[in-house]
């Protein structure tokens, strides 16, 4: 088990030393009965194609192991990343809810809902960027300097998980998150609506057209 409070930074360093962005990738896996493989985990890689190093959070590289285990007591070699085992989902840490104490959970869900979008391409725009449980960044295809933004929006005086969808224009070449923070702050974003978790898929795809 991680602590509770821990989250994933969306920037930290990649394994060849310089600034690694958070993605996605396929990691090999040492189990007792053989290599194994196991699908979109996050890491931290620097985005250039020549490098094969990356790093991994430390609260990843935690369930990796609780992974290992699992696959080595059914036998398999092959998985995708989770961040929570099934025993734990199905003990209901999924249930959304109002209640204070039970928050860190709802954050667990979003971060994982923020994380399946890694490396995601539309027909419009790709996925450049997210921050897990907060924010997820998209590119248009066509237009480089065109962003848009889907952003978890923390009310717990209404239902549901709401997110607000923004679009903006940033003309520097890398868009980082903390740079993002400070430029924000003099507004430059433009709401575009807000919807429920739900909506958030049909949205994107009414958006950017199917996802591959
Ligand atoms: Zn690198």
């Amino acid at each position: 088990m991680f602590a509770e409070d821990e989250t994933i930074e969306p920037i930290d360093t990649c394994g060849c030393g310089d600034i690694g962005y958070l993605t996605a990738r396929t990691v090999p896996i040492d189990l007792a009965h053989g290599v194994g493989h196991v699908n979109n985990v996050p890491v931290y890689h620097c985005r250039s194609n020549s490098c094969q190093q990356f790093t991994l959070p430390s609260l990843v590289s935690r369930r990796l192991d609780s992974i290992a285990e699992e696959l080595e007591e059914t036998k398999t070699t092959e998985t995708i990343y989770s961040f929570k085992n099934d025993q734990e989902r199905n003990q209901g840490a999924y249930t959304p809810t109002l209640d204070p104490l039970r928050r860190t959970n709802d954050q667990t869900h979003i971060e994982a809902f923020t994380f399946q979008f890694a490396n995601r391409q539309y027909e419009d725009a790709r996925v450049v960027q997210i921050v897990p449980g907060e924010a997820i960044f998209f590119q248009s295809k066509f237009e480089e300097t065109e962003y848009y933004l889907l952003r978890y929006e923390e009310d717990n005086r209404t239902e549901g998980k709401w997110f607000s969808f923004l679009k903006f224009y940033y003309e520097e070449p890398d868009l980082t998150y903390q740079d993002f923070l400070e430029w924000s702050e003099d507004g430059h974003l433009k709401e575009l609506g807000r919807i429920t978790l739900d909506e958030v898929e049909d949205m994107l795809i009414d958006e950017f057209g199917e996802w591959a």
